[in-house]
């Protein structure tokens, strides 16, 4: 407000002060021009008035000297007539006695005049010298006007003083070159004698005579020539000032003076000046009314600034109550225009309180001051958003080294150039919305990432990767033997092992890799950033070792081993649902074929799972529609040579590919669960032909059916048999079961059910392929096993190394012992007859002695040749 005028009145004083400096200087330029004029017209006068006087003295001295010539007898009459006085009209001569009467004159003068009385007679009169005389204006005898007398002396004879001639001018006629000297018309002009008195002097056309006299009084002039400015008042009747030049005459006591008139000198300048004076006025005036207009709108200005202060204030305050922070800022621009750093105009003191700071601490800060290099990024980019935008909400981030981050709800609305922001400490809040949301991306058990996180992250890092261009590979691990510790140590035990399954992985794996539980024992290690498939081997690697050891459970020690499948992005996929699925077709793929290793995705793997799949459909088609045959192997009583037993092998008719051998589709429906069903109907088909062959009235032998493990384990084997037998009203003890060691694996105590169930039937129960798995017979005796069934490996061997006998006979001398029969399976020669006859084996069974045979309507009658050789 006080700047508009301070700068105004600053203006106006250097503008008036040039001004009237200006002027200054041009006046006294003037005034020395003037005087420098006033000195030169006074010589140029008093040249002329020398030369005039010469001329008036030249007619004197000749009138001398023709009157001395003429000795008194000149008539100056004639004189004129004779054109001696070049201006009669001007000149009036005279000369007279030496009593002073005239005694001739032109123009003639009518009857005596005496002039003794007069200065010019009287002054050459009492004169020695011979000089010439210059009266002051005095008023003529004869004509009675105002003249000037020039005389000199008349000489007698004797060169006495004889009298005097005299020439008389008018006052005007020395003071004509007035316009000559170019004086306009309050000029000045004199002549003065030496004794201060005026001859003459003339202003404009006026010339003074004696009476009126133009100067109030006579200055003194100093040195023979000069100038000065003589004021009005004082010095001149007409009260003018006048720039008065002086000069005196070389040859005579006179001084010639000349008087410019001061005002018309002036005029012009006067003139300029007023205009210029005027002019500056109306600047002044203009400069005053924009200096009003100024402060007018500083003051509004400041009473606008002063309401949204007050605004703010009040905003603040009202704010302060509640637990907001409020910021306004302003955005501050580069050399392009762009957006490259915010100011703090105003907060309140919550919102100073978020940084730890008082509110005049914040103010006028910048946001690059008040966060460090990398999050000012981070709140830069948002509050640009907020100013394209208009309006911006988002939850920030802050952390420093000093505390635990926290969380902030950000509004920002966008007013004019300013920024509003609200900021509202929701770290509480916060951090429960993360809690949950950690809970729900993590597993319970091993606190891995889970298949929700996973889920979500995958399409991220493929993205990722994608523009990156780099290689990404999903790591499918299987824990193999997990579902036997689970089922027969139990839950907790399993759980246990889980989580320790999962510690080791995520320490094998690389720091930057993910380790994920997406289920059960089922685990993926994501490998981001990967330059080679080498790097996917090499954590394979250390993930296979990593189950080298076992677990140290509180329930025992367990080994686990881990089955791999790897699927490498962009090669086998570029989705998550594909390469998951991929990773899972190479586990599969290294589960079937022996485990405990890894395998990258082979295009064939999936070949082959379809092709599995197709043949679970088909056999799955199979069960439905009776494609299953029953062929009956008969089994051998050595000591009588009889048949004592018939096997049940299931073989599958299929209508194009003929009879398939059970190896081929067994594994399959118990990895499918298809053996339920499966065994079902094989139960089902033996009754119906035991049922069929008793109805022929013959002894039938028992016939052993063979249930697999997954069967025995899942479903009550006893309840379907019971159901079966009774329905075709078959006698229990013509039904024999045949299970492997490895359905014995499971939960002990469900298995001695089980196992109880089918002999309290009066069923008894074989042992089939013993030798292959933990072949404890201890455990087969304590479960009181009717026959142990010798796997055909060991027949085989009999006959070929020392080991396979001495196994044999440890075998049947201990399965006697335990009161268990004991049959040799895949008997294919005379050699084994022999040998498992001397070491006393119960029974035999193998090609031998025959083949399994299709359906028939009898049991058979074995060859007549076999009898002495077993007998
Ligand atoms: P297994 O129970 O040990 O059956 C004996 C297998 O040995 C039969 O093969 C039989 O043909 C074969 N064999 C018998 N004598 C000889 C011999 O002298 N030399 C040789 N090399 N082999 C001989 P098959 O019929 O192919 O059955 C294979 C396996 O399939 C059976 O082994 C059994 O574990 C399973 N199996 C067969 N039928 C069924 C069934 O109905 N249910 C279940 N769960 N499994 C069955
Ligand atoms: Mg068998
Ligand atoms: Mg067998």
């Amino acid at each position: 407000l006080l700047t508009w005028p301070l700068i105004a009145i600053l203006v106006a004083t250097v503008g008036w002060g040039s001004l009237l400096q200006g002027m200054e200087h041009q006046k006294s330029e003037i005034e020395e021009t003037a005087l420098r004029e006033a000195a030169t017209l006074a010589h140029a006068y008093a040249g002329q008035l020398e030369r005039t006087i010469e001329a008036v003295d030249q007619i004197l001295l000749h009138v001398r000297y023709e009157w001395e010539l003429t000795k008194g007898k000149l008539r100056l009459e004639d004189s004129a007539q004779r054109g001696l006085f070049p201006q009669p009209t001007i000149f009036n001569v005279g000369i007279t006695d030496f009593q002073g009467n005239i005694i001739t004159n032109e123009p003639p003068i009518s009857g005596a005049v005496s002039v003794s009385d007069r200065p010019f007679f009287y002054q050459q009169k009492n004169s020695h010298e011979d000089t010439l005389y210059v009266s002051r204006t005095t008023k003529s005898k004869s004509t009675g006007q105002s003249v000037i007398n020039f005389s000199r002396k008349v000489f007698s004879t004797q060169k006495q003083f004889d009298g005097v001639v005299r020439v008389s001018v008018t006052p005007e006629y020395l003071t004509a070159s007035y316009n000559d000297i170019a004086l306009n018309d309050n000029g000045f002009m004199a002549i003065l004698d030496t004794d201060r008195s005026l001859l003459t002097s003339r202003i404009g056309d006026k010339i003074f005579d004696m009476q009126n006299y133009p100067l109030i009084k006579i200055p003194g002039f100093p040195k023979n020539g000069g100038s000065i400015l003589l004021s009005g008042s004082e010095w001149f009747t007409d009260g003018r000032n006048r720039y008065i030049g002086w000069q005196k005459l070389d040859n005579l006591p006179l001084i010639a003076i000349t008087g410019m008139d001061r005002e018309s000198i002036f005029t012009q300048f006067d003139r300029s000046r007023d205009k210029a004076i005027a002019q500056a006025i109306i600047n002044t005036m203009v400069l005053a009314a924009f200096t009003l207009a100024g402060m007018g709108l500083s003051l509004r200005l400041a009473w606008r600034k002063h309401q949204v202060n007050l605004t703010q204030a009040a905003y603040r305050i009202a704010t302060e109550a509640g637990n907001e922070g409020f910021f306004i800022c302003r955005p501050i621009y580069d050399r392009n225009h762009a957006i490259a750093d915010f100011e703090l105009l105003d907060c309140n003191e919550n919102g100073a309180g978020f940084y730890r700071r008082q509110r005049h601490q914040l103010m006028g800060m910048r946001l690059s001051e008040l966060y460090a290099a990398d999050q000012f990024e981070y709140a830069l980019k948002r509050l640009i958003l907020a100013m394209e935008r208009g309006v911006f909400e988002d939850d920030i981030k802050i952390s420093s080294a000093a505390q635990a981050p926290q969380w902030f709800y950000l509004k920002m609305i966008r007013s004019d150039d300013v920024l509003a922001v609200t900021m509202r400490d929701v770290t509480e809040s916060k951090a429960h919305v993360l809690a949950l949301e950690r809970k729900g991306n993590e597993d319970a058990l091993t606190k891995l990432p889970n298949r929700h996180w996973f889920n979500a992250y995958l399409p991220e890092s493929l993205a990722h990767s994608a523009k990156r261009k780099t290689m990404l590979a999903l790591l499918f691990i299987d824990l193999d033997g997990f579902k036997k510790i689970n089922d027969t140590v139990g839950h907790d035990a399993g759980d246990e092992l889980l989580r320790n399954a999962g510690r080791r992985l995520t320490q094998a794996v690389r720091p930057h890799d993910h380790v994920v539980r997406i289920g059960g024992d089922e685990f993926i290690v994501i490998i981001e950033v990967m330059e080679h498939k080498l790097d996917a081997a090499q954590v394979a690697h250390r993930v296979l070792h990593a189950f080298d050891k076992s677990f140290n459970l509180s329930k025992g020690k367990f080994s686990v081993s881990a089955s791999i499948g790897i699927s490498v992005y962009p090669d086998d996929g570029i989705d998550t649902e594909t390469l998951l699925k991929h990773a899972d077709i190479a586990m599969y793929s290294v589960k079937t074929g022996g485990k405990k290793n890894f395998r990258f995705f082979d295009q064939r793997f999936y070949e082959a799972m379809r092709a599995r799949h197709n043949k679970e459909a088909e056999l799955r088609h199979a069960l439905e529609h009776d494609q299953l045959v029953m062929y009956y192997q008969p089994r051998v009583e050595m000591a009588t040579g009889r048949l004592s037993s018939m096997e049940a092998l299931v073989r599958w008719a299929h209508p194009s590919k003929g009879l398939i051998e059970p190896l081929d589709f067994i594994p399959l429906a118990e990895e499918t669960g298809l053996i339920m069903r499966l065994g079902e109907i094989v139960i089902e088909k033996v009754c119906t032909q035991l049922a069929y062959w008793m109805r022929s009235g013959q002894e039938v032998v028992p016939v052993s059916i063979n249930v697999s493990a997954r069967q025995f384990n899942e479903t009550r084997v006893a309840d379907i048999l019971a159901v079966a037998l009774k329905r075709h009203g078959i006698p229990p003890t013509l039904v024999e079961i045949e299970l492997t060691e490895s359905s014995m694996t499971g939960n002990a105590e469900e298995v001695r059910e089980s196992l109880d169930a089918i002999q309290k039937m009066g069923v008894n129960l074989s042992v089939d392929d013993f030798g292959t798995g933990y072949s404890s017979l201890s455990q087969l005796q304590r479960l009181d096993f009717d026959v142990l069934k010798v796997d055909r490996a060991f027949t085989a061997d009999l006959d070929k190394t020392k080991e396979g006998e001495v196994f044999f006979t440890a075998i049947i001398t201990m399965a006697h012992a335990l009161g268990m029969r004991v049959v040799a399976e895949g008997v294919e020669n005379q050699g084994q007859i022999r040998k498992l006859k001397a070491l006393n084996c119960d029974e035999v069974q193998g090609f031998y002695i025959s083949e399994p045979l299709p359906p028939a309507e009898r049991q058979p009658k074995l060859s007549k040749e076999l009898s002495p050789l077993l007998a």
